[in-house]
């Protein structure tokens, strides 16, 4: 390993205080360090620590906050895209989210993507790495220094399957929510998901009341399986057994559904139907359930041919109607900004030459 010190970044208060003992600190230090951390302050830049315990923290552990290394401003919504720069010279996408509650900022969890699913950019080139907890919070950091802004809301639906990095997304958490730093509330932090069954149940004991929000794309196993490599795996009668458990497993759970509409592929009447009829038995069989479906208009992505090139888009909105009859509450996503391009990690791609597993094939071979 290049380097097997400490991130202070990814440190809770408990964690810097036992470094802080190893180097002859006293405790009240670890609490300044890691408030002074999660402004942005770099430790030389504190003003509360001595140059001599400076000296001790630049040897014992190390300090990186994610490098602005291009940044788009939207003129449409005031939408920010942010291309970070990492230690290792890795990039990762974040996008920060203007809205009339605040601010919110969707951050990436891996360098790149292993899930393979068929309409998304991150995937394209494979995982590079997963991001250690300071790399996700630095984020949310960087973002909201540059920006001048507190930030309240969270979305990991950036680069990268958070439950595929698990325990470093867990750790974030608990950064992000200590009430010494950012202090965001888990009720303003949303996880988003491809699917991974045995995760989901996980993330269920830990009993933290974050948003679960399901990328579910298809009504059927067959469409979603040539959609989603994952759900060869587990299925989607399995996913949603999981999503109900979460729902029913403490108060103040909250689940989403995002479903990309894919001109000619899922987005008719009939296929809103199906998709009513399967949340409606699969998740209400044994009581109540509030249900919502985001629905997401697909972003074209350079590279992948799209399934059905002269298929025309339907109505979102009558697809959007049908599912509010059935009881379900659907909203069609804002295209917050539409014109810099702010989703689905393709701006890494533009500006970064990166490793990693064989391209997955375009969207048109898995037809
Ligand atoms: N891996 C996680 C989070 C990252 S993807 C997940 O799968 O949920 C964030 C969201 O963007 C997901 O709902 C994903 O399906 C969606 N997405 C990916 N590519 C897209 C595209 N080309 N158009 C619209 N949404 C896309």
């Amino acid at each position: 390993m290049e380097n097997s010190r400490p991130e202070l970044l990814s440190l809770l208060p408990d964690e810097l205080s036992v470094l802080m003992a190893s180097l002859g600190e006293p405790g009240y230090r670890a609490r300044q360090l890691f408030e002074g951390l999660h402004r942005g302050l770099p430790p030389d830049e504190m003003t509360n620590i001595g140059k001599a315990t400076k000296e001790k923290l630049r040897s014992a552990a190390s300090y990186h906050l994610p490098e602005v290394r291009k940044k788009l401003v939207s003129k449409l919504d005031g939408t920010i895209k942010y291309l970070f720069e990492l230690a290792d010279g890795n990039c990762i996408e974040s996008v920060l989210m203007k809205y009339k509650h605040g601010n919110s900022i969707c951050v990436s969890t891996q360098v790149g993507c292993s899930m393979g699913c068929a309409f998304c950019a991150s995937t394209i080139g494979g995982r590079v790495r997963n991001l250690n907890p300071g790399e996700i919070l630095g984020q949310v950091i960087a973002a909201q220094l540059d920006a001048g802004e507190r930030i309240s809301n969270i979305v990991m639906m950036g680069i990268g399957e958070p439950l595929d990095n698990y325990d470093n997304v867990i750790k974030f958490l608990h950064l992000v929510n200590h009430e010494y730093g950012l202090n965001i509330g888990y009720r303003h932090i949303s996880l988003s998901t491809c699917g991974l069954v045995d995760k989901i149940y996980k993330l269920r004991d830990e009993n933290l009341p974050i948003i679960l929000s399901i990328s579910l794309h298809a009504a059927d196993d067959s469409l979603r399986s040539r959609l989603m490599p994952i759900n060869r795996r587990w299925g989607i009668a399995e996913l949603l057994d999981a999503c109900r458990e979460y729902y029913r497993s403490g108060p103040g759970r909250r689940i989403s559904f995002e479903y990309i509409l894919i001109p000619g592929l899922n987005d008719s009447p009939d296929d809103a139907n199906k998709l009513a009829d399967l949340l409606n038995s699969c998740l209400r069989a044994d009581g109540p359930m509030p249900i919502h479906v985001n629905l997401i208009p697909q972003n074209k992505v350079y590279g992948r041919e799209q399934a059905d090139p002269g298929a025309r888009a339907a109505d979102p909105r009558a697809f959007a109607a049908i599912l509010e009859r059935r009881g379900i509450r659907a909203t069609l996503r804002r295209r917050l900004g539409a014109d810099i391009n702010a989703s689905c990690g393709q701006l890494r791609r533009e500006s970064t030459k990166y490793g990693g597993a064989a391209p997955v094939p375009p969207l048109k071979e898995l037809f």
